[in-house]
């Protein structure tokens, strides 16, 4: 059995994407009605009082987002909000977002999904963390800093 570093850093094979792709293709139709506007309340993890947690394909989906915007890691939000926060108050990796950023809407913007709406993606998404080696949801800032040492 493979130790847990060795585990987190291994290299993952690319077929992870395809199936974190199809996941928030899915979720994308059938949305509920939110009014999000980038309000981004729920990026500041202090004021919020949230933080999302990510199973292993999300992280490295979120990784390859932040690669794909020429960082190789992630340094940590001044005010304590994500780090994936831009200086501009919008996330710098919207589209490889986890799915805790999909669904998870403040009050004012109308309240998460309702967990029935979305426990067949939550499942596929744990089964996706298994088959990658890994432990479980943790949250964002470690998930993703593990994540990029994969790339
Ligand atoms: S990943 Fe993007 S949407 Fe999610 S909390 Fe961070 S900045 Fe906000």
């Amino acid at each position: 059995m493979l130790g847990m570093n060795r585990m987190k850093n291994r290299k993952p094979a690319p077929e992870f994407r395809q199936e974190i792709e199809a996941i928030y293709a899915e979720l994308e139709r059938r949305p509920l009605p939110r009014q999000c506007e980038m309000r981004t309340g729920c990026c500041h993890f202090r004021l919020a009082g949230h933080t999302p947690m990510l199973t292993r394909g999300e992280a490295l989906h979120a990784a390859q987002g932040v690669r794909a915007s020429g960082r190789k890691e992630l340094k940590p939000h001044p005010d304590g909000a994500c780090p994936l926060l831009g200086r501009d108050g919008r996330c710098t990796i919207y589209k490889h977002r986890p799915f805790g950023c999909r669904t998870h809407f403040c009050a004012e913007a109308g309240g998460m999904y309702p967990r029935k709406h979305v426990a067949d993606l939550i499942q596929r998404l744990e089964a996706l963390d298994e088959r990658l080696g890994g432990s479980g949801s943790r949250p964002l800032e470690a998930a993703v800093s593990d994540a990029l040492a994969a790339f």
